[in-house]
């Protein structure tokens, strides 16, 4: 009988595209989640609305699955996950530790938990030229305040599960994954994102704001290669914490001159010192992840930038927020 996978946060970004990914290769997918995908119908073949904080519906999801992946979290950009701290720590709590002991309790094999790059320490990305972190890195920790924490206290969960009750733990660091389908307004959007909204919006020779002074830096990794990889780290045999991400640096000044270029529109800048902008530079190391999944992540930053730029326009249109393309003079 085929594998039964359970994807929780299956009506969020990263969670509806693997849920995609995995029906298309066969497998059987319930996907979980307090709503359902925004802007196109799950794929899944069961696909339940539950508040995963709650013990009795952690039970009722894991019921009868071989295999968990664990997306569901409080989450968003910056802007969010700076001002709302007791929040995520409250929820993503709650819902990562009903969900791995439900998942042991129901007798699963694997569970893939999915952390993220903010676990690692502040003192090594201080620097806009951003010596791109190693997994050995994330100790001594110092995680970001809030939501790093709960992640590598996550990830410690992972293993203590995997070395006392025998559940196959996975746990992948996430560095900034983007693409179409993903939240692009309302507060919760991250950077490739809300600037791709921000040069949808402004006309030819505008001006846009950029959060800090836009030296600040990081790597993006196309949400096709992030679903690739965790599939990929589930089917092996390595239990300990992987960067998935890409390891290209880019700054968000440059960031903003390619998504200007693809938008085909000069802009000016400004600059709101005063607003968050995170660590001031950030890169992932993809030694290991190279190593474990014999792969890495194909999908240039140009190529994922300009589907989702796509997506948004999309978006804006139908919302009425921009005037619909004339496709047949163009
Ligand atoms: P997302 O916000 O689109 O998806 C998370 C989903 O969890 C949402 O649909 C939300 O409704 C659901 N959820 C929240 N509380 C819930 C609850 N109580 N019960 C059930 N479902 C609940 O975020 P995403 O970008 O798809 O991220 C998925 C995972 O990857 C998260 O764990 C996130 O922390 C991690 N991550 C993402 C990134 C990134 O760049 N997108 C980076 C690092 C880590």
């Amino acid at each position: 009988m085929s594998k039964r996978i359970l994807v929780t946060g299956a009506g969020g970004f990263i969670g509806h595209h693997l849920v995609k990914h995995l029906t298309s290769q066969g497998y059987w997918v319930r996907g979980v989640d307090l709503k359902r995908p925004e802007y196109e119908p799950t794929t899944a073949h069961d696909f339940q609305l539950l508040d995963l904080r709650r013990w009795d519906n952690c039970l009722q999801a894991t019921a009868g699955i071989d295999e968990v992946y664990a997306l569901a979290a409080e989450m968003g950009g910056i802007g969010f996950i700076e001002s709302n701290k007791a929040v995520i720590v409250r929820d993503s709590t709650m819902i990562n530790m009903h969900t791995i002991e439900a998942a042991r309790v129901n007798g699963a094999s694997r569970f893939l938990f999915t952390s993220s790059a903010c676990v690692y320490p502040g003192y090594r990305q201080r620097d806009t030229n951003a010596t791109p972190l190693k997994e050995e890195d994330a100790y001594p920790a110092d995680a970001e305040d809030g939501y790093g924490w709960e992640k590598l206290y996550m990830e410690r969960t992972c293993r203590h599960y995997r070395e006392d009750f025998g559940l196959e733990t996975r746990v992948a660091r996430f560095h900034n994954i983007f693409g179409p389908l993903g939240t692009y307004d309302g507060g919760r959007e991250k950077s490739p994102a809300a600037i791709c909204r921000k040069l949808a919006l402004v006309e030819d020779g505008g001006t846009i704001e950029v959060w800090g002074d836009g030296l600040q830096t990081r790597s993006y990794c196309y949400v096709a290669d992030c679903v690739e990889a965790i599939f990929r780290l589930m089917n092996s045999d390595f239990p300990h914490p992987l960067n998935v991400g890409q390891d290209r640096l880019i700054s968000i000044n440059e960031l903003v001159d390619m998504v200007a270029k693809i938008a085909g529109k000069k802009v000016h800048r400004t600059h709101d010192l005063t607003a968050p902008q995170g660590v001031r530079g950030r890169n992932s190391d993809n030694s290991k992840l190279r190593e474990v999944l014999k792969w890495e992540p194909q999908v240039s930053l140009e190529e994922g930038i300009a589907r989702t730029y796509e997506f948004i326009c999309t978006q804006l249109e139908a919302a009425g927020r921009l005037p619909a393309r004339d496709f047949a003079r163009a």
